[in-house]
Parts: structure tokens; C-alpha cells; sequence
């Protein structure tokens, strides 16, 4: 039997806790049980999940942005339900190809064997999900654990209660709780729902969480995917036109008000271009969101907490001497946002400098040649992304060569997470392992190597005595 890892062991656990591990057990005894699922199943389920998306489509919207305050419904369709629902499309259409066994290699003794490896399910998955993007992030994880086969627990996060209570219905009207279900909670609950002996986790979320959830997890030996944070560069190389540049950084900063885990943190721009590069920002920044305390399309702060540490990295900033520049700072404040901010010369020892931002306030660091600015990335955690900006494809290589990030785009922010047939995840601090179409069946699949002998194999008689075998082999 297994006792959870925060719980007292001298005070019964809560009803909360009790109902969560009833519906592990109830998940795990059923993947022990029953036959793998085989594909057919497999394509059920995840049948059953898009129509399950499709008809709560407008009900997640409007949750999300209740829980936001304000988040524009086109947003949530393009980053939330279109992703999910492509991903779903993909794995329908591909996994029956996935499931194939891949045909190995046999030497010459062990011939006419057959060696193979064979994709098999891992049984429950645990899925422990942000807020930033709750839909997205709860189900294409999701996506990939059914269509490798198995059974998921999703456990979403606390400051979405509005749509993680639409999430938890709408999963208990298209499945069976043995097959999939959702915990609702907060750090007490995903502490719990951490130190469950899953078959694999995956969790997304800031990397000092993703810390405490790797060791709970390493207490039952269960393999983990994190999926974390950081701070991504963009890099502007001295070729490219600053406002081309600043239309694709602006957007990839400030959709939902920069709370983005592959949102450019920073800008690295030659230096004298800082200035021109902050005004073509404030220009785009004015044209997407002419008044942002009002702006149907300009994202809210998640939680007061969160609005009280960006406005304090700002504060911060100015204290030590650096250019702020923002778009309506005090009547987005006024009405509970974080204005689009823009900031140069923010010191090495603020905050802005030295975490990952997490909102719409973007720095921009000047430097003197471009490997100034790869060694300056390079000096720090290895991030989530990275962007790079240049017109000529032997600064695009340099700057690919010589940085190592989870995922990159060229030209552009944010589009590789777009690539359904590109692997995402981190590297480093940013974190462990990737997912999405074939790559998260892989990950949430147990790559099963099998040695089938055929009628005779050469090395007939393995086996001592040795005398007899070695002079067979000296033969
Ligand atoms: P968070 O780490 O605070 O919380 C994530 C989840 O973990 C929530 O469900 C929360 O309830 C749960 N949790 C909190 N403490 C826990 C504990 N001790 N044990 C187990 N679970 C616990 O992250 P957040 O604030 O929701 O999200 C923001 C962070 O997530 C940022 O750092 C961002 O970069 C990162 N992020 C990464 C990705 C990615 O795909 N790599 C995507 C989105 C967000």
C-alpha cells in the first residue's frame, strides 16, 4: 500500500484526498485488468474527446475568460481549441501507423529470428496542468496518452476554478472515471496528486513546482515529462527590418498579455537599434491595443498576486535607472491589467533581468557584435525557445548552431508550437522530455523490445556444458 507523501499519517486523509486516490486506484486496477487498448478503442476515445470540445466550445471560452477577467474569445479559439482539436485529428490519423511494431535488425546467429519493437500502453497517466493556457495544456497532453492507450487523471490548476470545474464536468460526461477523470485543487491537492504511483507525469508549470513534482514522483520511481519555464531570448540580428521584427515580437509578447511559456522574455538587439526598436514595439502595441484598460482583445492578469509582481518588476526597473515605456500604464492599472510595457537598461540584479517575466513587460538588451549576444544567452539556463531574426540563412544557422533551446523559430515567435509534427518540450531547467503527435505517443508508450526465435537458430544447444559449445563456435 502506498501513503501520500504530505499526509499526516496520524490524521485521516481528507474526503477530497480519498476521492482522488479512489479514482486512481479504480484507473490503475482497470489498466491491470483489461486488455491494452487496442486501436479501435483508442480512436474512440478520442473520437468521444473532440465532440466532447466541440460541444463545450463556447462554455470553456467564457470560463476562461471569467477566470482572466478578460481574454479574447478568437484567442482562446486559435491557442486553445484549434491546437487541441488538430492534435486530436492527427492522432486519429495516425495511430494506427504509430501502434505498428517497428522491424529490427537480426544478426546472423539468431537467425531466422524476428526482432521487433512494440509501442504498448503504460497504463495511468497523470496530467497536473497551469492556468496560462488551462485547455490546451490539460488536453493535448491528454491527446497523447489515449491514443498511446491509457488511462489519465488530469489535476488542472487553482486559479481557473471557473473552467476547471466546466473541465471536470464535461470529462465526467464523455468518460467513464476509469478511463479518464479530473481532481480539482490546489497545492495541497497537486502535492497528493504528485506522489501518486503513476505510470508517467507530466506536468507543466513554473520550473521550482516542477522540482517538488520530480522528487514526489522519484519516491515511486514514475517517469516523468516536464514540461517548464524559463526565460526565451529573441535574438535581432543587424540585417533584419526592425518592423517587421517588432510586428511578430509584439505578438508573440503580449497575446494574453504576455502569460506565454514560449512568450519572448527579452530582446537582444544591435547596439543603437534599441531605441528605434522600442519605438516600433510601442507603435505595433498602439495599433493591436488602442486602450488596453478596455481592450476586449488586450488579456487580464491571472490573479492579483501575479498583478502585484509584475507592477513590483516594474517599479523595480525604474528605481534602477532604467527606460520604461508603456501604453496606458495607469488606466490599465485602474482596472486590474498590466499595461504593455517596454523596458531598456533594466540592470542585471532586477527582477526583470533575472526571472522569467511571465507578462507584458519586455526588456530589450543591446549588444555590440552577434556573438555577444549568443554568448549572453549562452550564459544563462538553456531555454524553452529561442527566436531569431535575420534575413541572411548563414546568421540563421550561427545563431541555431550555437544555441541549444527547447524549440526555436526563425522569423517569427511562437510558430513552432503551431507545428503539430514537431516534438515540444524544454531542455535543461526548461525542462525533461517533449510530446505532441508521434513524439507524445512515444513518451507516454512503453517501447517493448521482442526477440521472437524462429524454428532453429544457429547457436542451437546454448547452454553449459561449455566444452561442447566452444568447440561448436571454434568450428
Ligand atoms: P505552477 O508551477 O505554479 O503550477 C502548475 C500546477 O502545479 C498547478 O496545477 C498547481 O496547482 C500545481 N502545483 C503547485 N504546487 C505543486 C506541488 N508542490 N506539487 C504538485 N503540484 C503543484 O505554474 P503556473 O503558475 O500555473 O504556470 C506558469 C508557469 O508554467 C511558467 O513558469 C510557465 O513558463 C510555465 N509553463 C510552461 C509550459 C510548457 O509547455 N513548457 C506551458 C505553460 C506554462
Amino acid at each position: 500500500t502506498f501513503t501520500m507523501a504530505d499526509a499526516d499519517p496520524s490524521k485521516p486523509p481528507s474526503a477530497e484526498l480519498a476521492a482522488m486516490r479512489a479514482l486512481f486506484d479504480a484507473q490503475h486496477a482497470a489498466s491491470r485488468r483489461e486488455a491494452p487498448a487496442d486501436c479501435d478503442c483508442r480512436r474512440d476515445r478520442l473520437e468521444r474527446l473532440k465532440i466532447m470540445v466541440k460541444a463545450n466550445a463556447d462554455r470553456f471560452a467564457a470560463a476562461i475568460a471569467d477566470d482572466f477577467g478578460t481574454r479574447a474569445r478568437i484567442e482562446t479559439e486559435l491557442m486553445e481549441l484549434v491546437p487541441t482539436l488538430s492534435a486530436i485529428d492527427l492522432a486519429r490519423k495516425s495511430v494506427a501507423r504509430w501502434m505498428r511494431p517497428e522491424k529490427r535488425h537480426v544478426g546472423l546467429n539468431f537467425q531466422p529470428g524476428r526482432a521487433f519493437v512494440q509501442y504498448e500502453p503504460l497504463g495511468v497517466i497523470g496530467i497536473i496542468s497551469p492556468w496560462n493556457y488551462p485547455l490546451n495544456l490539460a488536453l493535448s497532453p491528454l491527446v497523447d496518452a489515449l491514443a498511446a492507450g491509457n488511462r489519465a487523471l488530469i489535476k488542472p490548476s487553482e486559479l481557473t476554478p471557473a473552467f476547471s470545474e466546466v473541465l471536470r464536468a464535461a470529462i465526467a460526461e464523455a468518460f467513464d472515471p476509469e478511463e479518464v477523470a479530473v481532481v480539482t485543487g490546489g497545492v495541497e491537492v497537486g502535492k497528493a496528486f504528485a506522489s501518486l504511483p503513476f505510470d508517467h507525469l507530466l506536468f507543466t508549470g513554473s520550473t521550482a513546482v516542477g522540482r517538488e513534482v520530480y522528487k514526489a514522483a522519484a519516491a515511486n520511481l514514475v517517469p516523468v515529462t516536464l514540461e517548464l519555464g524559463g526565460k526565451s531570448p529573441v535574438i535581432v540580428a543587424d540585417d533584419y527590418p526592425l518592423a517587421r521584427a517588432a510586428r511578430s515580437i509584439a505578438f508573440g509578447k503580449f497575446l494574453n498579455a504576455g502569460q506565454t511559456c514560449i512568450a519572448p522574455d527579452y530582446v537582444l538587439v544591435p547596439e543603437g537599434k534599441a531605441e528605434a526598436l522600442a519605438e516600433a514595439l510601442l507603435a505595433e502595441v498602439r495599433r493591436s491595443y488602442p486602450d488596453p484598460a478596455r481592450d476586449p482583445d488586450y488579456s487580464g492578469v491571472i490573479s492579483a498576486r501575479h498583478r502585484q509582481r509584475l507592477l513590483d518588476a516594474i517599479a523595480a526597473a525604474r528605481k534602477a535607472g532604467a527606460t520604461v515605456l508603456s501604453h496606458g500604464e495607469d488606466a490599465a492599472e485602474q482596472a486590474g491589467k498590466v499595461a504593455p510595457t517596454i523596458v531598456i537598461g533594466a540592470p542585471e540584479e532586477t527582477i526583470l533581468a533575472s526571472e522569467e517575466i511571465f507578462g507584458p513587460i519586455l526588456p530589450i538588451i543591446p549588444y555590440h557584435r552577434l556573438d555577444d549576444a549568443i554568448d549572453f544567452v549562452n550564459g544563462r539556463d538553456r531555454p524553452l525557445a529561442l527566436y531569431c531574426f535575420a534575413r541572411d540563412s548563414d546568421v540563421q544557422a550561427h545563431v541555431l548552431r550555437k544555441t541549444v533551446s527547447g524549440g526555436a523559430t526563425v522569423n517569427g515567435t511562437l510558430l513552432h508550437i503551431a507545428q503539430e509534427s514537431l516534438p515540444f518540450g524544454g531542455v535543461g531547467p526548461s525542462g525533461i522530455g517533449a510530446y505532441h503527435g508521434a513524439e507524445g505517443f512515444k513518451r507516454f508508450s512503453h517501447a517493448r523490445g521482442v526477440f521472437k526465435a524462429g524454428p532453429f537458430i544457429a547457436f542451437e544447444r546454448l547452454g553449459p556444458p561449455w566444452g561442447n559449445f566452444a568447440r561448436k563456435m571454434a568450428k
